[in-house]
């Protein structure tokens, strides 16, 4: 009998699911909110003007293909840190970062994953309640238990601050607490200033370990400001985990650029702990693509291309805001009277609109309309073209 005999199907991932069905689809006015990509006006994945630029000079160049050291190149690196930890940081200066180019988001967070098992094998792994889909099962296929901290109040459509402070509280020492950096997927709910405030103090008093998963920056408020939960870690003494990634900020999805960042607690640490990560890349994947880590570094590095990616990334964050009041006002003039200001405040690409899974259904079956059945939607689907037509969609489900 062949090996494979016994072999059960796997689940199916929802999200890519939820495509396939979108693809089979064949009405004309049919709409995906369900995706988790940044859609320009014209409902197409962009490609920016900064990367355009990036990539001709390095077309024109012609790099001889070699390996690239198991960390990735420096420059790259060197470029994700002034991002996170900004120019003048303190523990850039004093060698206290290690960081290394990574296959997207997912693949730091694996590297880290794989890593933070090495060095505590026995802790638990908490994500937020809910969560990226794929946090719970990357985690665990590192080899960690992954319990949850209470995260999304549905009653206020936002962040049950007080329960999750609680918990974290009550946390053990050495437990692995993975935060969104910034506009939290699923919900659109951040936390302010001040609450991170208290997320370092209840990590330090606990003993914690942050993994902070940085997948939009410069999508909530600018690049800057959606830092502020890493500026908040640097300043308190904390060693701690950043995974960054730019599939979204440089609409580089397939190219797979990310990083993983390990905040330590010297120089001389850093040089240790970035020996240990370099094995757990060689054993996986060697060394990251080339491409899109150059293209990232060149626009990151020139100061041209830097202002220019800024601007255009500027450009996404106010479209989706522009959808965002634009789905409030058009389901205030389709005669809806339940306050839906909430999807204004929420930021990033998501928002929870709390919508029930028979409502998610009806949108699918009596509109052609696609959404997660927790009432997930990626505001950046939406366009002018479409706005209208989803919210009286909406409109009529929710009536
Ligand atoms: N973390 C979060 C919170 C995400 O939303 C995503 C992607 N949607 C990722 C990580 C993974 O990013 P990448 O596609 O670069 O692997």
């Amino acid at each position: 009998a062949s090996i494979f005999a016994a072999v059960e199907m796997a689940p199916r991932d929802p999200i890519l699911g939820l495509n396939e069905a979108f693809a089979a689809d064949t009405r004309a006015e049919k709409v995906n909110l369900g995706v988790g990509v940044y859609y320009d006006d014209n409902g197409k994945i962009p490609l920016l003007a900064a990367v355009r630029a990036a990539e001709k000079a390095r077309l024109e160049a012609m790099p001889a293909r070699g390996y690239q050291p198991i960390e990735g190149a420096v420059a790259y690196n060197t470029g994700v840190q002034n991002l996170l930890f900004g120019k003048d940081s303190a523990l850039l200066a004093n060698g206290q970062v290690v960081t290394i180019e990574a296959l997207g988001g997912t693949g730091a967070l694996k590297v880290g994953a794989d890593y933070l098992k090495r060095l505590l094998p026995g802790s638990t792994v908490y994500i937020s309640d809910p969560s990226w889909e794929n946090h719970r099962a990357l985690f665990e296929s590192a080899g960690f238990p992954v319990e949850t901290y209470p995260y999304y109040e549905a009653s206020t459509r936002g962040v049950d601050f007080a329960a999750m402070k609680a918990k974290l509280e009550s946390l053990p020492a050495g437990a692995i607490v993975v935060l969104h950096a910034c506009c939290h997927n699923p919900t659109g709910a951040d936390l302010s200033d001040t609450q991170w405030d208290d997320v370092v103090a209840a990590c330090r008093s606990r003993g914690l370990i942050p993994f902070l998963d940085m997948a939009y920056q410069g999508f909530a408020d600018g690049i800057e400001a959606d830092a502020v939960a890493v500026r908040a870690f640097s300043a308190s003494g904390l060693q701690f985990f950043i995974s960054s990634s730019f599939s979204k900020s440089f609409s580089l999805y397939g190219e797979r650029v990310g990083a993983l960042s390990v905040v330590t607690s010297s120089k001389e640490e850093s040089g240790r702990v970035l020996s240990q990560i370099k094995r757990v890349i060689r054993t996986n994947y060697s060394n990251p693509p080339t491409h899109g880590g150059a293209v990232v570094a060149a626009v990151l590095n020139s100061p041209e291309l830097r202002q220019q990616w800024e601007d255009e990334l500027a450009g996404m964050r106010d479209r989706i805001r522009a959808m965002r009041t634009g789905l409030v006002e058009a389901l205030k003039a389709e005669g809806v009277a339940q306050d839906f200001s909430f999807v204004i405040k929420q930021r990033g690409m998501f928002s929870y609109t709390g919508l029930s899974a028979a409502q998610v259904e009806r949108l699918k079956n009596e509109f052609g309309i696609y959404a997660v059945s927790t009432g997930r939607i990626c505001l950046a689907a939406l366009n002018n073209k479409n706005l209208g037509y989803v919210a009286k969609a909406i409109a009529a489900v929710v009536k």
